[in-house]
């Protein structure tokens, strides 16, 4: 089990860094926020068979859920409007840090 948790939390990572390369997004600068996000995509991949945003509700509707296979559908737009999406993952060109904007 672990074993397996380590391999998805690798695998997941190189998936996350060829988007960084391919997209205009970042990861957060604080590795704790990337780990943790990591960590809780491994476990969805695990338990669901698909890399479901650990922030985001499980439907059980596979259209729905589709969705939210990260990068999911509302990054994007979340960016552009908050400088991050929903899980602080993705951060955008002018993301200053939770601490620099005194959150
Ligand atoms: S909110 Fe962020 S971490 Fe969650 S699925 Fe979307 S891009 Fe991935």
């Amino acid at each position: 089990m672990e074993d397996t948790r380590e391999q998805e939390e690798n695998k997941i990572r190189t998936l996350l860094n060829e988007y960084t390369v391919r997209s205009h997004y970042k990861l957060n600068p604080d590795d704790k926020i990337v780990d943790r996000v990591v960590k809780g995509l491994a476990m969805r991949t695990i338990k669901f068979g698909y890399a479901y945003c650990p922030c985001r509700l499980v439907t059980g509707d596979k259209d729905r859920d589709r969705k939210i296979i990260c990068p999911c559908v509302y990054h994007e737009e979340e960016i552009e409007r908050d400088g991050e999406c929903h899980c602080n993952l993705f951060v955008g060109d002018n993301y200053q840090g939770k601490d620099e904007k005194g959150e």
